[in-house]
């Protein structure tokens, strides 16, 4: 069997052990996640591992984020396949590419240089040109793009930044751990004709969100 075979039993495997037994259900997202070649997001040494059930180091004190908090977190975003979604913390590149197959247009930013040339780099090889990868401070959100009709934080957050709920279309969906630099809840938030509607899911443990509207930097 070849390493691209076994690498796509594994995938297979992911979806079918990790996501469906814990409530996913989009059969969009799962083929997404069924699609996407995780194991090229992360180093060599550890792509024998890309498709357990955890997150793993990227780099830079970094991580790619475990498969179901993924797939929970696109599938709450209800995509449909014309949107224009905008992601915050690029990291490796792969929840981007997972939006990219779901819908029309990704822009995700990443505050550290190094990660986001790397994961431009596989976006490119893969095909995954209607992703846009921007290094900044992406608290700031992406002022020229939007509206967005979903944004997805994958950094936990001291609270949901007034800047990226300016930025969610009427209708749209926000995304966003938020609570300590420890512990944060999954938060969505839905924008209504006359305001915004919050409802909180799963606890989850994402590496902070820092930047101006986020964490400081050495707090
Ligand atoms: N979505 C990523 C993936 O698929 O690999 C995983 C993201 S990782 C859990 C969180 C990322 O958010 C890190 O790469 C981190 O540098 C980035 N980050 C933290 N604060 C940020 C900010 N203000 N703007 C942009 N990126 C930020």
């Amino acid at each position: 069997m070849s390493i691209f075979q076994d690498y796509t039993r594994l995938r297979h495997r992911m979806v079918d052990s990790q996501l469906v037994p814990r409530g996913i259900r989009d059969e969009r997202v799962l083929e997404a996640m069924r699609k996407v070649q995780r194991h090229l997001f992360v180093g060599e040494a550890l792509r024998s591992r890309a498709y357990d059930d955890n997150a793993l180091p990227i780099g830079e004190s970094q991580t790619i984020s475990q498969p179901y908090m993924v797939a929970l977190m696109t599938e709450l975003l209800e995509l449909k396949g014309t949107e224009k979604v905008l992601e915050i913390g690029t990291g490796s590149g792969y929840q981007a590419a997972v939006l990219a197959e779901l819908c029309d247009k990704v822009y995700t930013i990443e505050r550290i240089k190094s990660l986001g040339m790397r994961a431009r780099t596989i976006l490119d090889e893969l095909g995954y040109f209607n992703v846009a990868v921007k290094i900044f401070d992406g608290t700031y959100g992406w002022r020229e793009n939007a509206p967005f009709d979903g944004i997805i934080v994958t950094a936990g957050a001291p609270e949901i930044p007034q800047s990226l709920l300016d930025q969610l279309a009427v209708g749209g969906r926000l995304i966003i751990p938020v609570g300590s630099r420890g512990t944060q809840e999954l938060a969505k938030v839905v924008r209504t004709e006359t305001g915004f509607e919050t409802t909180t899911s799963i606890g989850c443990v994402f590496v902070p969100l820092l930047g101006a509207y986020g964490w400081k930097d050495n707090g």
